[in-house]
């Protein structure tokens, strides 16, 4: 038999689905798109259709879901819990309405709409209003024993409110796992280097499916009602139609979606579609669709079932935001601040509504997280506006040739050296000051007025001098002359002149607004003005090692290396030099006398409100005499200003027998040096 017969088709196609089926419901870890598994499963029931001789008897298309754990105990539902069939178009839609129409007639037009929640089905019972067994969909007929787990879930009421609830009632409905939670959860799992989960569908399931009913608690899932199974007792009717049983559901405090909506015509349930689609990425949990249902009970009884689903309903599913495709190639892109990011040039595919051909990898590690390789089948997501990222790579299908990836070691846009420092996860090019990528920041921040205050320079022009290519580097301003800048658009000689003027004046700075200017990460004004303070040149402060740049205040380790690999790349010193050339100067700081420093190898902390001066000019006047100012009191501490209103630290102080000070003994102490 050639593998091309149908029944040789659709034998492949079953085992496939089989698979997925078995990885998806059982493993809890799919390997491939919904969207993927969706068109498997249309192509079997297409095959199957055409050649119904050759449909198996346990093909995938009949079968609801997966087989349950063996872990748990089973339990055998007291009526099947189905799946739902679904439309992927208006047109599809028309056609469930249509047929519907033909067997049911005109019994109601009324149809309830509800958010398709993706997460897991389960069944509650409750006897005499007390929650008394949870069971998982399983494979529609069994399930498995969840009741433990289910009644760590606080959205689950243990007993039913009021009093009118039927003696015996089955309610079913969605545990799902919010964003809130299902973030939290995969932050920690790779803070831990675990493996996050694929989605919130996956993190619920997981979640529930815990031998330890503790972990479970710990997930933070939820649950929403949509319907009921077997119901007795009949001191409470349930309504002849579905809105209003879910109404009596919410009366007798059982969670009930909150965006369920009746509606009387395809129009409307097409509408509904569109407007829960537009607001999806603001709901608290995931949903891949809407469900659409028959209100009327005796409508749905009419309508009957097939063989996994009810004919009375239907899931009208969102387009797929999870594809496959082919990772072509990988591309590094230098951010403004440096960042160096790999990007994934893919094969185009329509995924989230676009068509997406890039994604970003984020960072070295993700690569390593993702064990991806080029040449790879991967599965790509994109939702709502969010970036298209990489899910993972379909290692099963790697091909012969697959590639690794290998992060540059220099900066693929000037070619210096790259910085990536232990703990952090994101790598940078380090010539902040030349780098193509980060010119026009670098220059921004360089004129900025805490930095160099070049007044007239702001940031359009910045952008409008290197989109010319009139300069490259902030060096290159100071080279400019009038007659080129006239040729700019919006620029006049009145304004060039002024821009020339302000460029000269502001050569004149301090070592510390220089160092500022230079744009090192993380080393803002406080940082500069210590540096400045500590070393007193550039010469010393280009010269100092990791651990001595460390002894300036504020000045950890991280810091220490930006800016130590900074003043390593020659490019940057280029620059510098050329400043200076060009006539960037400061005065020499002074080393001041010991008389000038009579509170040197002191330390002090200040606490409670100032009314003289603020807190930052009484530290600024106690450091110029020579002391350290410190956040908190320790033994080390040497003097204690105490404000109005001055709390725990002086309590501290006084326990401690640290030397006090209040307002006017700290304005008399520094009269004396004024
Ligand atoms: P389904 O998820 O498409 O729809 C049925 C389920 O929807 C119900 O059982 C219920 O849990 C849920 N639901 C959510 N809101 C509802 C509401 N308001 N009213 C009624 N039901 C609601 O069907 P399924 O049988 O659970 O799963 C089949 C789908 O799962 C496939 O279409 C495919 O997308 C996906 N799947 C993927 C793989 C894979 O490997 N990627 C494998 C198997 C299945």
């Amino acid at each position: 038999m050639s593998s091309n017969t149908p029944s040789q088709k659709i034998a492949d196609l079953s085992r496939l689905l089989n698979d997925y089926n078995h990885e998806y419901y059982v493993l809890d870890n799919p390997t491939v798109p919904d969207a993927e598994y969706d068109r498997i499963m249309r192509d079997l029931q297409a095959l199957e259709n055409d050649n119904p001789e050759c449909k198996l008897a346990t093909s995938p298309s009949q079968r609801v879901g997966g087989e349950a754990l063996s872990s748990f105990s089973q339990i055998t539902h007291l009526k099947p819990m189905l799946s739902l069939d679904n439309a992927f178009d208006d047109e599809e839609m028309a056609d469930f309405v249509r047929k519907l129409d033909e067997r049911v007639g005109h019994i109601t037009p009324n149809f309830c709409c509800e958010p398709k929640l993706d997460g897991l089905a389960v069944s509650l019972l409750y006897i005499d209003g007390v929650l008394t067994r949870a069971a998982t969909r399983g494979d529609g007929l069994v399930g498995e024993d969840i009741t433990v787990n289910v009644k760590t879930i606080k959205a689950i009421p243990l007993e039913l409110r009021g009093e009118k609830y039927p003696t015996r009632i089955e309610i079913r409905g969605e545990v799902f796992m919010p964003f809130a939670a299902f973030n939290r959860i995969n932050e920690r799992a790779k803070a831990n280097n675990e493996k996050p989960f694929a989605n919130p569908r996956n993190a619920a399931a997981g979640s529930l499916r815990q031998l330890d009913s503790k972990i479970t608690a710990s997930r933070g899932l939820s649950f929403y009602a949509y319907s009921t199974g077997v119901v007795e007792g009949d001191n409470s009717p349930l309504a002849d139609n579905h809105y209003d049983q879910l109404q009596q559901l919410k009366g007798w405090g059982i969670p009930v979606c909150p965006e369920i909506k009746q509606v009387n015509s395809l129009e409307a349930m097409i509408s509904y579609y569109q407007d829960i689609l537009s607001r999806r990425g603001e709901l608290a949990y995931e949903i891949d669709g809407v469900v659409n249902k028959l209100d009327s009970i005796a409508g749905q009884d009419k309508a009957g079932f097939v063989a996994k689903a009810p004919r009375w309903a239907i899931a009208y599913k969102f387009p797929a935001q999870e594809e496959i495709t082919t990772l072509l190639d990988v591309e590094y892109q230098v951010g403004r601040t440096g960042a160096v990011t790999p990007v994934a040039r893919l094969e185009p595919v329509f995924v989230g509504g676009v068509t997406v051909s890039n994604a970003t990898l984020h960072n070295r590690d993700e690569i390593e997280r993702l064990g991806v390789m080029i040449g790879d089948k991967v599965i790509i997501r994109r939702a709502g506006d969010v970036i298209p990222q990489i899910v993972s790579a379909i290692v099963a299908q790697r091909p012969d040739d697959a590639k690794a990836i290998e992060f540059p070691e220099t900066c693929p846009v000037c070619d210096s050296e790259i910085e990536r420092l232990e703990g952090e996860a994101i790598a940078r090019c380090m010539a902040g000051l030349v780098c193509g990528a980060q010119r026009k920041e670098a220059i921004k921040h360089f004129s900025s007025r805490k930095a160099l205050d070049i007044d007239g320079l702001g940031d359009k022009l910045v952008e409008q001098l290197v989109d010319e290519d009139f300069i490259q580097t902030p060096a290159d301003l100071f080279t400019l002359t009038i007659e080129p800048l006239l040729n700019l658009e919006r620029m006049g000689q009145k304004k060039a002149q002024k821009l020339l003027d302000s460029l000269q004046t502001s050569k004149v700075t301090t070592l510390a607004k220089f160092i500022y200017s230079l744009g090192i990460r993380e080393v803002g004004e406080a940082t500069a003005s210590n540096l400045a303070a500590y070393f007193k040149t550039l010469d010393k402060i280009k010269e100092a090692s990791v651990s001595r740049l460390q002894n300036v205040d504020d000045v950890g380790e991280i810091v220490a290396k930006h800016l130590y690999y900074f003043l390593k790349q020659d490019h940057n010193l280029q620059v510098i030099d050329q400043l200076i050339e060009a006539g960037v100067s400061w005065p020499a700081i002074e080393e001041k006398s010991a008389e000038q420093l009579p509170l040197q190898g002191q330390t002090w902390v200040i606490t409670g409100t100032l009314h003289t001066m603020g807190r930052s000019e009484a530290k600024e006047l106690i450091s110029q005499l020579g002391a350290k100012v410190a956040g908190s009191v320790s033994a080390k501490t040497t003097m204690l200003v105490a404000g109005e209103k001055a709390g725990s630290k002086l309590t501290k102080a006084t326990d401690l027998g640290i030397k006090t000070l209040d307002e006017d003994g700290l304005v008399s102490f520094l009269t004396q040096f004024s």
